[in-house]
């Protein structure tokens, strides 16, 4: 359907971290990647949410956790504002367009976040579920989207597509990176996952981000513009933190932000 790319290993003020291969040269000023496994990096999913799990009814308070390692993160990178969000494997999008304090923001539940100021960065976290690298050359929108299979069978990928629309990107133009996840070969699944993704056969394997392609490709992207990353977070989880894996709190965090036109 799509390249398969190799990820390249890359450093910013010693945050090891993977990116997808070509960006960094097409679009100068945009910053792109997933933090490598590293303890001591201090990315941590909010307490209460175990990734993968049933979503928890009704949803805890929105309290954010302590926030040093994304605030290392801002100044590495050096945005003004780095937005987060506790990810509950919905639908929800939060747009980021207005003039906001300098600092880390956190901004409550959401799957998706989206902006069009070069001065905002978007993260969210992961360790399986696919980190959904969107942008607009052309208007310099940007999104990133956290799916799961619940996240994906809920329309996160289309709901962020069409929030970007509504900053004026368009989806034919946009270029699409799907990051380190779970791989095809890895991810054993119950009947409910492929029933919810519409995947006919029963397979007891689920490849999530063949399913997020599927869903990019109907919400009108371009497939020759759409990437795949060759990393699978369970495959390697020398380099990558895996809930599968037994990673219960630790994540990468997937970070987009800057001037991409
Ligand atoms: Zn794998």
């Amino acid at each position: 359907m799509s390249d398969r790319v190799a990820e390249v290993e890359a450093q910013i003020d010693g945050l090891p971290f993977f990116r997808q291969p070509d960006w960094s040269s097409r679009y100068p000023g945009l910053i792109q990647g997933v933090s490598r496994r590293e303890r001591e990096l201090g990315f941590k999913a909010p307490p209460g949410v175990d990734e993968g799990a049933a979503p928890a009814a009704p949803a805890a308070p929105a309290a954010p956790v302590a926030q040093p390692a994304w605030e290392r993160l801002r100044r590495a990178t050096g945005f003004r504002r780095l937005v987060r969000c506790r990810q509950v494997h919905g639908s929800k999008v939060i747009g980021c367009s207005d003039e906001a304090e300098p600092g880390v923001d956190f901004l409550g539940e959401a799957d998706a976040l989206v902006t069009d100021r070069p001065d905002t960065l978007l993260t969210v976290t992961v360790a399986d579920c696919v980190p959904v690298f969107l942008l607009d050359p052309d208007t310099r929108v940007l999104g990133l989207a956290h799916a799961g299979w619940r996240g994906i069978a809920a329309g996160v990928i289309g709901s962020a597509i069409g929030r970007m629309e509504s900053l004026g990107a368009e989806a034919a133009r946009l270029v699409v990176h799907l990051g380190p996840a779970v791989c095809g070969d890895c991810y054993e699944v119950g009947p409910e996952v492929p029933a919810a993704l519409g995947i006919e056969g029963d397979p007891r394997f689920v490849d999530l981000r063949h399913s997020a392609a599927e869903r990019l490709l109907e919400a009108g992207v371009d497939a020759e513009a759409l990437t795949i990353s060759e990393n699978c977070t369970l495959c390697d989880t020398t380099s990558f933190f895996s809930h599968r894996g037994g990673d219960r709190t630790e994540r990468m965090c997937a970070f987009l932000g800057g001037a991409c036109g």
